[in-house]
């Protein structure tokens, strides 16, 4: 169906932060497949790992039970703090889904509603939709289910005047990623945390772009000084291999009771396995000091490039803010000379690279987007 533009090129192969397309000419990838493929392409213990899980066994159902899931669940549950219960599925939409279901199970009846941002994604299903911040997306999909309500982007006083007791939770992403790389402040976070406590709300945290190291922390909540009582989380998780996961506290976890909630593949031994050989590797590899390092070195080339206003993001989740409305002409000129990137507005680009991304890929990356960016200005100019 036509739900995307014709696509540009065509990629066959992939090897860290490397793409080949069918053409046979190389790419240097700056996206990640959208802060996907955190350790690169073709990680050879990932893939190991799944050619291993496809040779021994793919799938049982949530009938029975299977080993990956449990290393998984276990790990994450220790990466965010411990105290909690994981539920496995398949997307970001869906691990939103179930943090939405898990809010309204907990709230009880009459208390369903969730408040989120003003220029957030949380998903496409019609649920993870209306809580998407986007109203122009809702329009051609009306009615919406109910049950969601939008408020300004880091404004505590629009929060506190949206809450009624119709109200169970709270929704945001630490750092809008598809809304164009706005990262929260530590003072909203935490005031998004005193008034849910006193509201008696629940603080849900969608980490699915953010989460496992891409900020420079496990989760991007932890640089902004708040624990939250559900974090939902998939992008990275697999990298590559679909996997969405919803995280609760234990007790909070506790309102859904057997039968509430379930799903076909969600938590599967072959996506389980993926990630449990991604943890693994991400932990090794400790990736969030690694992207703290390799963001840090990024934004300082990229803020010393002619026709760049401004970078902004955390770790390797970064934008630059261009001259004016060409982020799509230089994505594509970008993409004919080799690099992938992506306009996430129509004058900032995005740039999310591998995490395990090398000093000389940094370096071969700006000069390429130097380059662009002369070409694209030489083009305005005439
Ligand atoms: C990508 C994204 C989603 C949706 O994930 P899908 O796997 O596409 O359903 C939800 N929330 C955030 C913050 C995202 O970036």
């Amino acid at each position: 169906m036509h739900t995307y533009p014709p696509p540009p090129v065509t990629f066959v192969r992939g090897e860290g932060s490397y793409l080949w397309d069918d053409q046979g000419r190389r790419y240097l990838d700056f996206l990640s497949g959208l802060a996907v493929t955190s350790l690169g392409h073709a990680h050879p213990a990932v893939a190991d790992a799944i050619a291993e899980q496809a040779r021994t066994l793919l799938h049982v159902s949530n009938l029975y039970g299977s080993l990956p899931g449990h290393d998984v669940a276990a790990t994450l549950d220790r990466l965010l703090g411990g105290g909690g219960r994981v539920f496995f599925c398949n997307s970001g939409a869906e691990a939103n889904e179930c943090a939405i279901k898990l809010a309204r199970k907990w709230g009880g009846y009459g208390r369903f509603g969730v408040i989120s941002a003003y220029g957030s994604f949380h998903g496409r299903t019609l649920a993870t939709l209306h809580a998407t911040g986007q109203p122009a997306k809702h329009e051609a999909f009306q009615p919406m289910p109910e049950g969601f309500r939008h408020v300004a982007w880091d404004d505590l006083d629009a929060l506190e005047a949206a809450i009624d007791p119709s109200v169970a939770a709270v929704l945001l992403e630490p750092l809008q990623g598809e809304g164009g790389v706005n990262p929260a402040t530590p003072e909203y976070f935490q005031g998004v945390r005193a008034i849910c406590d006193d509201r008696g709300l629940l603080f849900m945290v969608d980490e699915v772009q953010t989460g496992l190291g891409r900020t420079g922390d496990w989760f991007g909540f932890q640089g902004l000084g708040v624990r939250p009582d559900v974090v939902t989380m998939a992008k990275a998780l697999g990298n590559g291999m679909p996997i969405g996961a919803c995280w609760a506290t234990a007790e909070v976890a506790d309102a859904f009771r057997p039968g509430d909630h379930a799903t076909t593949y969600g938590g599967q031994p072959l996506a389980t396995a993926a990630a449990r050989a991604t943890l693994a590797v991400m932990e090794a590899e400790d990736v969030p000091a690694r992207a703290r390092v390799a963001g840090e070195r990024l934004q300082r080339a990229l803020a010393g490039l002619p026709g760049v206003q401004s970078v902004r993001g955390v770790g390797l989740l970064l934008a630059m803010e261009l001259d004016g409305k060409r982020a799509k002409r230089v994505a594509a000129l970008a993409l004919d000379a080799g690099l992938v990137v992506n306009p996430v507005t129509e004058s900032a680009l995005r740039l999310a690279p591998s995490l395990l991304v090398t000093p000389d890929e940094l370096n071969e990356g700006v000069a390429i987007l130097a380059s662009v960016l002369e070409r694209a200005h030489l083009e305005e100019v005439g």
